[in-house]
């Protein structure tokens, strides 16, 4: 929610809480009235960064699953190495599909190698 005298600070009204002229601010616009920041009605408003906290936990998940991944490659990757080179080329198989499958959960979540 933009602070509204960021916006438009010269807005010559009253605030609808006081009624008192809104000057230089802050206020802000709630549902089309300006309010001084001290009068605007927050406590009937929902926190309007919710938004942010599901995000959050959403990739919280994506990381937590993320760090499975990269240790189950790594966990992988270490028992092919002393393993090497028994079996070299079904080794590097393996391995090159977990790290394929690895990069791919990755580009998921955004990274880039
Ligand atoms: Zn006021």
């Amino acid at each position: 929610m933009p602070l509204a005298s960021d916006l438009n600070p010269n807005r010559a009204e009253r605030c609808a809480g006081c009624g008192e002229p809104l000057g230089l601010g802050p206020w802000w616009c709630i549902e089309t009235q300006p309010f001084h920041e001290r009068c605007a009605p927050w406590e009937s408003r929902a926190f309007p960064l919710s938004h942010e906290i599901r995000r959050l936990r959403s990739l919280r998940r994506k990381l937590t699953r993320a760090i499975a991944v990269i240790d189950a490659v790594g966990i992988a990757l270490r028992a092919a190495e002393r393993r090497w080179p028994d079996g070299a080329l079904e080794l590097l198989a393996a391995s090159q599909k977990a790290i394929e499958g690895l990069d791919a959960r990755m580009r998921e979540l955004g990274w880039r190698r």
